[in-house]
């Protein structure tokens, strides 16, 4: 085996048993420039089949110097630490990075994303969609027209879609239903 003592020792570290020390020995894989020529970990796991994914994803990193692509073809996950731009509902400014719902806006004074309250769960909070079951929100005006929607069936997804297609006649008959139920 041509590994140095350090090479084996840090291979071990990684996760290697000795007998898949031997395997590898056995493969041909005797040097640390030989994983260039293994060149990922899934050839590595093919080489060498007792060897853990993660193990040999690893042990490539390290061999490579690099993040090696992964033995198991998980698809890369994207990390997305900015979420929407929020801008303010009254002077339309963008507001800092750092924003929290509730802070006020820097252009105006004024909260930025006033609390809007679900219709369908009732649960409150900022911008477009519920956190507590992800219906889009209904303008405060409309409140009562998505409740009373809800109440004759029409799906989560659907109440603020057909609240914005609705012409102004349907939405006042809407309403006098609502007014039937209250009154
Ligand atoms: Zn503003
Ligand atoms: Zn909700």
């Amino acid at each position: 085996m041509n590994f140095t003592l350090l090479e084996q020792n840090i291979l071990i570290a990684k996760g290697l048993t000795a007998e898949q020390l031997n395997a590898l020995d056995a493969a041909g894989l005797r040097a640390k420039a030989d994983f260039a020529t293994v060149g990922d970990a899934a050839t590595l796991c093919q080489l060498l089949p007792s060897l853990d994914p993660a193990i040999a994803a690893a042990v490539m990193e390290w061999a490579l110097g690099r993040p090696a692509a992964s033995a198991t073809q998980e698809p890369a996950k994207l990390v997305v630490d900015s979420p929407d731009a929020v801008y303010c509902v009254h002077c339309n400014a963008r507001q800092p990075k750092d924003y929290k719902t509730g802070e006020l806006c820097p252009g105006c004074g004024k909260q930025a994303e006033p609390v809007q309250s679900c219709h369908w769960c009732s649960a409150t909070g900022p911008g477009k969609f519920c956190r507590g079951c992800g219906a889009a929100f209904v303008p405060l005006a409309e409140f009562d027209l998505a409740v009373l929607l809800k109440r004759e069936g029409v799906a989560k997804e659907e109440i603020s879609r057909r609240l914005l297609v609705m012409t102004a006649q349907e939405k006042n008959e809407l309403w006098g239903r609502v007014r039937r139920i209250h009154g």
